[in-house]
């Protein structure tokens, strides 16, 4: 039994891919982005879960992760979001896991292994329209793709950017769109053509319908949090995040909670230990600021989040017992904490609070109503 877990509801993935799929319709695909261990969601379980419903593609963020997906039996295409190191190239293609393209050397390492190996991979090409981390600069597009149309052993399948502020900037995405757009006439000129043209993330998809292009990209928006706190399409969070009272007792006014004594009591209080701490990814930066929920009410983080336990007052939640259940992120009863009020009052966004949660805590499944 572990003192705090994280409960992932593979039903509300599936409730936001089909809210996906409703919003770019029949006709583009999706590539479900899945790096990072499904955003701390557990990559096989997500992975499997999609692949039982919808025909997609997976984007994840290493050559491991892909393999991981592979020997779970998923065999729809896989894309490597990051570009691949020389070292693994020779299981990459092994795997059949197809490279983001950035650099020519590369892609000739890649097109000889494909020769070795008797195959045809499958590449997609990244632009840098303005994010200014990995790709091509867009006025060298068109020789670099020129020079990898060379290699046959690569398939041209795919040619992408990505955005740097669809959740805030509105004229910056726009111009990056254009950008890539510009990009892709001046190949057609050329007579290459893609049979994949791909830009939007979470952001894009539900605020700019023209980004949507061949393919679309959706991360948080599949695990159920909105890319940015002013949207307002419904999507079901499906990580929740649970610790356990661990001892609760009284202590009087002007005693002191935790490392450092920030907090002094104002009053005679019932104060409750819960087993979750930064270790397990409840932020130090939480600490006299957040709440959990507990009889189904807020109960205030008192002092400073420690490695493994933080201190809370349950003063006025009722009867609390050791072994009762705290909420960290989620609901109870009527109320709710989302990732978006933590991470705000932390300074951070649920992008950050999903993984810490998901990499740290033990997951266990489940399958809401729908
Ligand atoms: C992570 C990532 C996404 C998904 O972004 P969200 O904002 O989570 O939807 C899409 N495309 C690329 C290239 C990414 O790295």
């Amino acid at each position: 039994m572990s003192y705090c877990w994280a409960e992932i509801d593979l039903n509300a993935i599936l409730f936001n891919l089909k809210k996906i799929r409703e919003i770019v319709g029949d006709n583009v695909k999706i590539m479900a982005i899945v790096k990072a261990d499904a955003y701390g969601h557990g990559l096989e379980e997500v992975a499997k879960q999609i692949s039982s419903k919808e025909n997609v593609y997976f984007g994840v963020s290493s050559l491991q992760e892909g393999i991981r997906l592979r020997e779970e039996g998923i065999d729809e295409p896989v894309v490597n979001l990051l570009p691949p190191l020389p070292q693994d190239i020779r299981e990459m293609v092994h795997w059949g896991i197809t490279p983001i393209i950035t650099n020519d050397g590369i892609a000739k390492l890649i097109d000889d292994e494909c020769k070795r190996q008797g195959k045809i991979l499958p590449v997609h090409i990244k632009i840098d329209t303005g994010m200014g981390r990995l790709g091509i600069r867009p006025e060298s597009a068109v020789d670099f793709v020129l020079k990898i149309r060379e290699y046959g052993n690569l398939f041209l399948e795919g040619i992408y950017t990505h955005f740097a502020s669809a959740d805030t900037d509105k004229e910056f995405t726009e111009y990056q769109l254009k950008v890539f757009l510009t990009t892709l006439k001046k190949l057609e000129e050329k007579g290459i053509k893609f049979p994949l043209r791909h830009s939007a993330n979470s952001s894009a998809i539900l605020n700019f319908s023209s980004s949507h292009l061949d393919m679309v990209r959706p991360g948080i928006a599949l695990y159920g949090v909105n890319p940015s706190p002013y949207n307002s399409v419904k999507l079901k969070p499906a990580m929740s995040v649970k610790a356990k009272v661990i001892q609760v007792k009284e202590l009087p006014a002007g005693h002191s909670i935790s490392y450092g004594r920030t907090h002094i009591l104002s009053r005679n209080t019932r104060v409750a230990v819960i087993g979750i701490g930064y270790a397990q990814g409840l932020l130090r930066a939480l600490s006299n600021k957040g709440s959990v929920l507990i009889n189904g009410k807020r109960a205030p983080i008192l002092g400073i989040i420690c490695m493994d336990q933080c201190v809370i007052d349950v003063t006025d939640s009722g009867e609390v017992r050791v072994g009762d259940e705290a909420v960290i992120m989620g609901k109870q009863d009527a109320e709710e904490i989302t990732a978006w009020e933590l991470a705000n009052l932390s300074g951070t966004i649920p992008y950050e609070l999903l993984t810490a949660f998901g990499h740290q805590l033990p997951r266990r499944y489940k399958f809401s109503e729908q």
